[in-house]
Protein backbone atom coordinates (compact mmCIF):
# COMPACT_ATOMS: atom_id res chain seq x y z
CA UNK A 1 0.00 0.00 0.00
CA UNK A 2 1.27 3.32 -1.09
CA UNK A 3 1.80 6.27 1.86
CA UNK A 4 -1.19 7.47 2.11
CA UNK A 5 -3.13 11.15 2.15
CA UNK A 6 -4.29 10.89 6.24
CA UNK A 7 -2.18 10.56 9.13
CA UNK A 8 -1.74 7.41 11.39
CA UNK A 9 -1.08 7.72 14.76
CA UNK A 10 -0.53 4.66 16.83
CA UNK A 11 -0.90 4.55 20.43
CA UNK A 12 0.79 1.68 22.30
CA UNK A 13 0.71 1.54 26.07
CA UNK A 14 0.81 -1.32 29.05
CA UNK A 15 -2.49 -2.30 29.73
CA UNK A 16 -3.75 0.09 32.96
CA UNK A 17 -1.37 3.05 31.80
CA UNK A 18 -4.54 5.00 30.52
CA UNK A 19 -4.45 4.96 26.78
CA UNK A 20 -8.17 4.44 26.44
CA UNK A 21 -9.35 7.44 28.71
CA UNK A 22 -6.29 9.79 27.09
CA UNK A 23 -7.31 8.46 23.75
CA UNK A 24 -10.95 9.15 24.68
CA UNK A 25 -10.27 13.11 25.86
CA UNK A 26 -8.23 13.68 22.65
CA UNK A 27 -10.65 12.39 20.26
CA UNK A 28 -13.47 14.91 22.30
CA UNK A 29 -10.73 17.79 21.77
CA UNK A 30 -9.61 16.85 18.25
CA UNK A 31 -12.52 15.73 15.94
CA UNK A 32 -10.64 15.05 12.87
CA UNK A 33 -9.09 12.71 14.15
CA UNK A 34 -11.18 9.27 13.91
CA UNK A 35 -10.29 5.81 15.79
CA UNK A 36 -10.19 2.55 14.77
CA UNK A 37 -12.54 0.17 16.25
CA UNK A 38 -10.51 -2.79 16.48
CA UNK A 39 -12.04 -6.75 16.52
CA UNK A 40 -11.55 -9.23 19.69
CA UNK A 41 -12.34 -11.95 21.33
CA UNK A 42 -12.14 -10.74 24.56
CA UNK A 43 -15.27 -10.59 26.48
CA UNK A 44 -17.01 -7.12 26.54
CA UNK A 45 -16.46 -5.31 30.29
CA UNK A 46 -19.10 -3.72 32.06
CA UNK A 47 -19.76 -0.66 30.05
CA UNK A 48 -18.44 -1.00 26.89
CA UNK A 49 -20.24 -1.51 23.53
CA UNK A 50 -20.33 -3.42 20.53
CA UNK A 51 -19.37 -1.71 17.51
CA UNK A 52 -18.23 1.50 19.83
CA UNK A 53 -15.22 0.15 22.00
CA UNK A 54 -14.67 -2.91 20.04
CA UNK A 55 -16.17 -5.27 17.62
CA UNK A 56 -16.77 -8.40 19.76
CA UNK A 57 -16.58 -11.60 18.11
CA UNK A 58 -15.68 -15.61 19.14
CA UNK A 59 -12.46 -17.08 17.91
CA UNK A 60 -14.17 -19.14 15.39
CA UNK A 61 -14.81 -15.92 13.36
CA UNK A 62 -11.92 -13.71 14.13
CA UNK A 63 -9.79 -16.93 12.36
CA UNK A 64 -12.36 -17.29 9.59
CA UNK A 65 -11.70 -13.03 9.39
CA UNK A 66 -7.81 -14.05 9.26
CA UNK A 67 -8.04 -16.72 6.32
CA UNK A 68 -10.02 -13.99 4.76
CA UNK A 69 -7.51 -11.67 5.06
CA UNK A 70 -9.85 -8.83 6.38
CA UNK A 71 -7.25 -7.36 9.36
CA UNK A 72 -4.59 -5.17 8.38
CA UNK A 73 -2.89 -6.50 11.18
CA UNK A 74 -3.89 -9.01 14.21
CA UNK A 75 -1.94 -10.95 17.00
CA UNK A 76 -2.92 -12.68 19.82
CA UNK A 77 -2.74 -10.09 23.06
CA UNK A 78 -3.33 -11.49 26.67
CA UNK A 79 -4.89 -14.56 25.45
CA UNK A 80 -7.18 -13.14 23.17
CA UNK A 81 -6.99 -11.90 19.51
CA UNK A 82 -7.06 -8.38 18.47
CA UNK A 83 -7.28 -7.10 15.10
CA UNK A 84 -7.75 -4.39 12.81
CA UNK A 85 -9.91 -3.96 9.94
CA UNK A 86 -8.44 -3.50 6.49
CA UNK A 87 -11.19 -2.61 4.52
CA UNK A 88 -11.99 0.59 7.51
CA UNK A 89 -9.10 1.78 7.24
CA UNK A 90 -8.03 1.68 3.66
CA UNK A 91 -11.62 3.61 3.10
CA UNK A 92 -10.67 6.34 5.82
CA UNK A 93 -7.12 6.84 4.48
CA UNK A 94 -8.45 7.21 1.13
CA UNK A 95 -10.09 9.93 2.05
CA UNK A 96 -7.58 11.69 2.87
CA UNK A 97 -8.65 11.54 7.22
CA UNK A 98 -6.39 11.47 10.14
CA UNK A 99 -6.72 7.58 11.98
CA UNK A 100 -5.46 7.08 15.54
CA UNK A 101 -5.15 3.32 16.21
CA UNK A 102 -4.94 1.76 19.91
CA UNK A 103 -3.32 -1.22 19.35
CA UNK A 104 -0.46 -3.24 21.18
CA UNK A 105 3.12 -3.45 20.24
CA UNK A 106 2.77 -6.18 18.10
CA UNK A 107 0.21 -4.69 16.19
CA UNK A 108 2.54 -1.39 16.22
CA UNK A 109 5.58 -3.17 13.95
CA UNK A 110 2.83 -4.76 11.85
CA UNK A 111 1.34 -1.36 11.19
CA UNK A 112 4.73 0.32 10.71
CA UNK A 113 6.02 -1.82 8.14
CA UNK A 114 2.78 -0.62 5.92
CA UNK A 115 2.81 2.81 6.52
CA UNK A 116 6.38 3.67 7.61
CA UNK A 117 5.57 6.78 8.10
CA UNK A 118 2.85 6.51 10.39
CA UNK A 119 3.20 8.26 14.28
CA UNK A 120 4.36 6.04 16.99
CA UNK A 121 3.41 7.19 20.48
CA UNK A 122 3.78 4.97 23.69
CA UNK A 123 1.83 6.22 26.98
CA UNK A 124 3.75 5.07 30.04
CA UNK A 125 2.66 4.95 33.12
CA UNK A 126 4.46 6.84 36.06
CA UNK A 127 5.58 3.60 38.01
CA UNK A 128 4.82 -0.12 37.92
CA UNK A 129 2.91 0.29 41.51
CA UNK A 130 1.17 3.01 40.01
CA UNK A 131 0.34 0.57 37.14
CA UNK A 132 -1.07 -2.09 39.32
CA UNK A 133 -3.00 0.15 41.36
CA UNK A 134 -5.15 1.58 38.06
CA UNK A 135 -5.38 -2.00 37.06
CA UNK A 136 -7.19 -2.69 39.95
CA UNK A 137 -8.54 0.54 40.62
CA UNK A 138 -10.47 0.09 37.25
CA UNK A 139 -12.36 -2.37 38.29
CA UNK A 140 -12.65 -4.51 35.00
CA UNK A 141 -10.55 -7.44 35.09
CA UNK A 142 -10.08 -10.50 37.57
CA UNK A 143 -7.00 -11.05 39.59
CA UNK A 144 -5.47 -13.29 37.27
CA UNK A 145 -6.39 -11.20 34.19
CA UNK A 146 -4.75 -8.59 36.26
CA UNK A 147 -1.14 -10.53 37.20
CA UNK A 148 -1.18 -11.29 33.27
CA UNK A 149 -1.05 -7.94 32.51
CA UNK A 150 1.57 -6.91 34.86
CA UNK A 151 3.68 -9.24 34.18
CA UNK A 152 3.94 -8.20 30.48
CA UNK A 153 4.22 -4.29 31.36
CA UNK A 154 7.85 -4.41 31.86
CA UNK A 155 9.14 -6.10 28.43
CA UNK A 156 6.53 -3.65 26.56
CA UNK A 157 8.03 -0.63 28.53
CA UNK A 158 11.86 -2.46 27.08
CA UNK A 159 9.93 -1.69 23.04
CA UNK A 160 9.92 2.00 24.01
CA UNK A 161 12.91 3.42 21.77
CA UNK A 162 10.31 1.85 18.81
CA UNK A 163 8.25 4.95 18.89
CA UNK A 164 8.41 8.53 18.20
CA UNK A 165 7.32 10.14 21.19
CA UNK A 166 6.73 9.51 24.87
CA UNK A 167 3.94 10.76 27.34
CA UNK A 168 4.36 9.72 30.75
CA UNK A 169 0.54 9.74 32.42
CA UNK A 170 1.02 10.94 35.35
CA UNK A 171 -1.39 13.99 35.56
CA UNK A 172 -4.00 13.49 33.52
CA UNK A 173 -4.65 16.65 31.88
CA UNK A 174 -0.71 17.30 31.40
CA UNK A 175 -0.61 13.94 29.46
CA UNK A 176 -4.05 14.67 26.96
CA UNK A 177 -2.52 17.98 26.38
CA UNK A 178 1.40 16.23 25.62
CA UNK A 179 -1.29 13.94 23.08
CA UNK A 180 -2.92 16.97 21.39
CA UNK A 181 0.13 18.79 20.86
CA UNK A 182 1.62 15.58 19.18
CA UNK A 183 -1.12 15.38 16.70
CA UNK A 184 -1.07 19.19 16.43
CA UNK A 185 2.95 19.48 15.33
CA UNK A 186 2.07 16.81 13.24
CA UNK A 187 -0.52 18.77 11.28
CA UNK A 188 1.72 21.74 11.43
CA UNK A 189 4.73 19.91 9.53
CA UNK A 190 5.88 21.64 6.32
CA UNK A 191 5.21 18.77 4.23
CA UNK A 192 1.72 18.05 5.53
CA UNK A 193 0.78 21.81 5.20
CA UNK A 194 2.32 22.54 1.66
CA UNK A 195 -0.02 19.66 0.49
CA UNK A 196 -2.88 20.79 2.67
CA UNK A 197 -2.41 24.82 1.73
CA UNK A 198 -1.22 24.27 -1.88
CA UNK A 199 -3.94 26.47 -3.78
CA UNK A 200 -3.64 28.95 -0.96
CA UNK A 201 -0.06 29.08 -1.00
CA UNK A 202 0.05 29.45 -4.92
CA UNK A 203 -2.35 32.57 -4.52
CA UNK A 204 -0.03 33.85 -2.34
CA UNK A 205 2.22 34.59 -4.39
CA UNK A 206 5.02 32.11 -4.90
CA UNK A 207 6.21 31.83 -8.66
CA UNK A 208 7.84 28.60 -8.56
CA UNK A 209 5.99 25.62 -9.60
CA UNK A 210 8.10 22.92 -7.68
CA UNK A 211 7.35 24.57 -3.94
CA UNK A 212 5.65 21.51 -3.78
CA UNK A 213 8.55 19.22 -4.03
P1 LIG B 1 -6.70 -2.24 27.83
O1 LIG B 1 -6.07 -1.63 26.61
O2 LIG B 1 -5.78 -2.52 28.92
O3 LIG B 1 -7.91 -1.49 28.27
O4 LIG B 1 -7.20 -3.73 27.48
P2 LIG B 1 -7.84 -4.35 26.18
O5 LIG B 1 -8.24 -5.74 26.57
O6 LIG B 1 -8.89 -3.47 25.63
O7 LIG B 1 -6.63 -4.44 25.16
C1 LIG B 1 -5.53 -5.32 25.41
C2 LIG B 1 -4.39 -5.00 24.44
O8 LIG B 1 -4.76 -5.30 23.09
C3 LIG B 1 -3.95 -3.55 24.46
O9 LIG B 1 -2.53 -3.51 24.41
C4 LIG B 1 -4.55 -3.00 23.19
O10 LIG B 1 -3.82 -1.89 22.70
C5 LIG B 1 -4.43 -4.19 22.26
N1 LIG B 1 -5.32 -4.10 21.10
C6 LIG B 1 -6.58 -3.59 21.02
N2 LIG B 1 -7.06 -3.64 19.76
C7 LIG B 1 -6.06 -4.17 19.01
C8 LIG B 1 -5.92 -4.45 17.62
O11 LIG B 1 -6.81 -4.22 16.79
N3 LIG B 1 -4.76 -5.01 17.22
C9 LIG B 1 -3.75 -5.28 18.09
N4 LIG B 1 -2.64 -5.80 17.60
N5 LIG B 1 -3.82 -5.04 19.39
C10 LIG B 1 -4.97 -4.47 19.85
P1 LIG C 1 -5.65 1.41 29.31
O1 LIG C 1 -6.60 1.67 28.21
O2 LIG C 1 -4.25 1.84 28.99
O3 LIG C 1 -5.69 0.00 29.83
P2 LIG C 1 -7.45 2.99 31.00
O4 LIG C 1 -7.70 4.21 30.17
O5 LIG C 1 -8.53 1.97 31.09
O6 LIG C 1 -6.06 2.31 30.55
O7 LIG C 1 -7.03 3.48 32.46
C1 LIG C 1 -6.81 2.58 33.53
C2 LIG C 1 -7.33 3.18 34.82
O8 LIG C 1 -6.48 4.24 35.26
C3 LIG C 1 -8.74 3.78 34.66
O9 LIG C 1 -9.48 3.47 35.83
C4 LIG C 1 -8.47 5.29 34.54
O10 LIG C 1 -9.54 6.05 35.04
C5 LIG C 1 -7.21 5.46 35.41
N1 LIG C 1 -6.34 6.56 34.97
C6 LIG C 1 -6.07 6.96 33.71
N2 LIG C 1 -5.20 7.99 33.70
C7 LIG C 1 -4.92 8.26 34.98
C8 LIG C 1 -4.08 9.23 35.66
N3 LIG C 1 -3.37 10.14 35.00
N4 LIG C 1 -4.03 9.20 37.01
C9 LIG C 1 -4.74 8.29 37.71
N5 LIG C 1 -5.55 7.36 37.15
C10 LIG C 1 -5.62 7.33 35.80
P1 LIG D 1 -12.69 6.64 31.76
O1 LIG D 1 -14.04 6.31 32.37
O2 LIG D 1 -12.62 6.37 30.30
O3 LIG D 1 -11.56 5.96 32.49
O4 LIG D 1 -12.44 8.21 31.97
C1 LIG D 1 -13.37 9.22 31.55
C2 LIG D 1 -12.77 10.59 31.70
O5 LIG D 1 -12.42 10.78 33.06
C3 LIG D 1 -11.49 10.81 30.95
O6 LIG D 1 -11.71 11.25 29.64
C4 LIG D 1 -10.79 11.82 31.79
O7 LIG D 1 -11.18 13.12 31.44
C5 LIG D 1 -11.22 11.51 33.19
N1 LIG D 1 -10.24 10.75 33.95
C6 LIG D 1 -10.10 9.40 33.98
N2 LIG D 1 -9.17 9.04 34.85
C7 LIG D 1 -8.67 10.17 35.37
C8 LIG D 1 -7.67 10.42 36.33
O8 LIG D 1 -7.12 9.54 36.93
N3 LIG D 1 -7.37 11.70 36.61
C9 LIG D 1 -8.02 12.71 36.03
N4 LIG D 1 -7.62 13.94 36.34
N5 LIG D 1 -9.02 12.51 35.14
C10 LIG D 1 -9.34 11.26 34.81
Amino acid sequence: MNQPAGNVYIVVAPSGAGKTSLVAALLAAEPLVELSVSYTTRAPRVGEVDGRNYHFVDRATFELMIARGDFLEHAEVYGNYYGTSAAWIRSRLAEGRDILLEIDWQGARQVRELFPQAVGIFIMPPSIEELERRLRGRGTDAEEVIARRLAAARSEIDKVAEYDYLVVNDNFDRAKLDLISIIRAQRLRCDVQRARLAERLAHMGTARSDWSA
